[in-house]
Order: structure tokens, then C-alpha cells, then sequence
């Protein structure tokens, strides 16, 4: 069943073409790797599906309906969540403490926070940080934290507002590769066991092969491939683009 539908997007800055004819769909609980060179296109159409940049032309579709140009509040509330830089968390709160208020923003519950903020939300809170292997870290700021265990927390953080597709810009930049391969792999295993589609993009080529369902290649805000890991792997416009090979 198709989850996300983008449909023809096209974008222009001045001269420059950032999405040409982006065209791809993706099913829940699959896992889209969307690469290219620097400059290719990658965050410019995410951000035409998570409502940061409007297209010039196309539309975006989740579960059949047209999403296209909505805010990024409204994308969020429709079931399109992204994963959060550590600037946006709370450094000096608990890791629990920042679940909990991703919960309650999620939940509309900002007017509970003064009476009740330590005990809203904090048996699902509990969970979150479980699912993503953090729960006995549960009372540490999240400023003290290594930094492959705040991705694990901002992943938690993402995951509170039940989203239905997450969008991963470059998830594991600046992370160690055994660190990259782990958060990829407790990605995947959400992704799969929860239904959530995943859209994300990934300079490290390993990482994608390993855990992409399928991959999209973008060139100049072309599509240039699309498919399986083998089937791109193998495809000899991608080796001469793109892998340099
Ligand atoms: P990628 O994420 O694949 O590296 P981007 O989507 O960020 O690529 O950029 C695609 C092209 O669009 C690049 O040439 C970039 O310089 C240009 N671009 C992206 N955002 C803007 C913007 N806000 N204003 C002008 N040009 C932009
Ligand atoms: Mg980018």
C-alpha cells in the first residue's frame, strides 16, 4: 500500500534547478534512500515533502491525500514527523524529561505542563526510550550524552508524534561508522516493525546498501535510477555519476 506519493516536483532557485520531474512512491514500512552528489536535490525535496519549501509544480500525497505546499505544522500533524537536531532538544533535561515534552506537544497538553510536567506522558515516555535503547538512561541530561545516543534519543523524540513516514536528512552525519550502522539498523527494525515508511538520505554508501529497501539516485535534481540495492549497484549511469566507478 502506497504511504507517500510524490508526484512531478519541480523547484527552482533563480537559475539553478533543484528537483526536476521527482517523481517516486513509498509503502509503509519500507525504507527509501534517497543519494546523489552534493548539491543534487536530496534536501530540497524533502523539504517539498515536509512542507518546509513549497514545489513549483507537482504535488506530494500522503495516504491519498494532497499535502502539497501545507505547512510544516499541518505535514507534522498529518503523520509526517522528522528527526530533530540536538539544538532543538533541552540540554540540561533529562532524556526522559525531553521525551515526555515531545509527548506533550504532540498531545496539545502544553497547558497541563505547570501542574503536572514530571508525570504527563511518562509511562509512554518510558517506552520510547526502551524502543531505542536508552531507557536506563533515562534521568541523564541529554547534554551529557555521547552523540550516537542523542541521534537514539531524537529518534525517541520523532517517534512521539506517532508519525506514519519519517524523513531522515543525513541521520548519521558526524557519527562514527559502527555507530551509523547501529542507529541504521534500530531504524530499520522500527520502521519494519511498526509500519512507519522512512525516507532518508546517507553519504555513506555501506549504510545505505545494508538498509535501504529500495534507493532513489539523484543528479542534478534528476531521477537517474530507482530501485532495489543490486539493481542500482549494477546500474552503469549510477557507477559513471555518480559512485566514480
Ligand atoms: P543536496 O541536499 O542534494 O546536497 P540541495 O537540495 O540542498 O542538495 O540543493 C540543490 C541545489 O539547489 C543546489 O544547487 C543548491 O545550491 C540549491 N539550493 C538549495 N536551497 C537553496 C536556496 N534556499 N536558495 C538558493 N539555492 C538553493
Ligand atoms: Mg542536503
Amino acid at each position: 500500500m502506497t504511504l507517500l506519493s510524490v508526484e512531478g516536483l519541480n523547484k527552482r532557485f533563480g537559475g539553478v534547478v533543484a528537483a526536476k520531474d521527482v517523481s517516486f512512491a513509498l509503502a509503509a514500512g519500507e525504507m527509501l534512500a534517497i543519494i546523489g552528489p552534493n548539491g543534487a536535490g536530496k534536501s530540497t525535496t524533502f523539504n517539498m515533502v515536509g512542507g518546509q519549501l513549497r514545489p513549483d509544480t507537482g504535488r506530494v500525497l500522503l495516504d491519498g491525500q494532497d499535502i502539497t505546499g501545507q505547512p510544516p505544522r499541518q505535514v507534522c500533524k498529518l503523520g509526517v514527523g522528522r528527526t530533530f537536531q540536538v539544538a532543538q532538544t533541552f540540554l540540561s533535561m533529562s532524556i526522559l524529561g525531553n521525551v515526555q515534552m515531545a509527548l506533550i506537544a504532540h498531545h496539545g497538553r502544553t497547558r497541563d505542563l505547570i501542574s503536572d510536567a514530571a508525570t504527563l506522558y511518562r509511562t509512554e515516555a518510558l517506552a520510547l526510550l526502551a524502543r531505542v535503547g536508552m531507557e536506563s538512561d533515562a534521568d541523564r541530561p541529554i547534554g551529557e550524552l555521547a552523540y550516537g545516543d542523542v541521534k537514539r534519543v531524537e529518534l525517541a523524540i520523532a517517534l512521539a508524534a506517532a508519525p506514519k513516514l519519517l524523513l531522515m536528512d543525513e541521520p548519521t552525519a558526524g557519527m562514527a561508522p559502527r555507530e551509523r550502522a547501529s542507529l541504521m539498523q534500530l531504524t530499520a527494525d522500527i520502521a519494519r516493525g511498526q509500519g512507519i515508511g522512512v525516507l532518508f538520505t546517507e553519504h555513506d554508501m555501506d549504510a545505505v546498501f545494508a538498509h535501504a529497501d529500495r534507493i532513489l539516485v539523484l543528479v542534478r535534481g534528476e531521477v537517474i535510477a530507482e530501485g532495489s540495492p543490486e539493481s542500482v549497484r549494477a546500474n552503469p549511469e549510477v557507477q559513471r555519476v555518480y559512485l566514480g566507478q
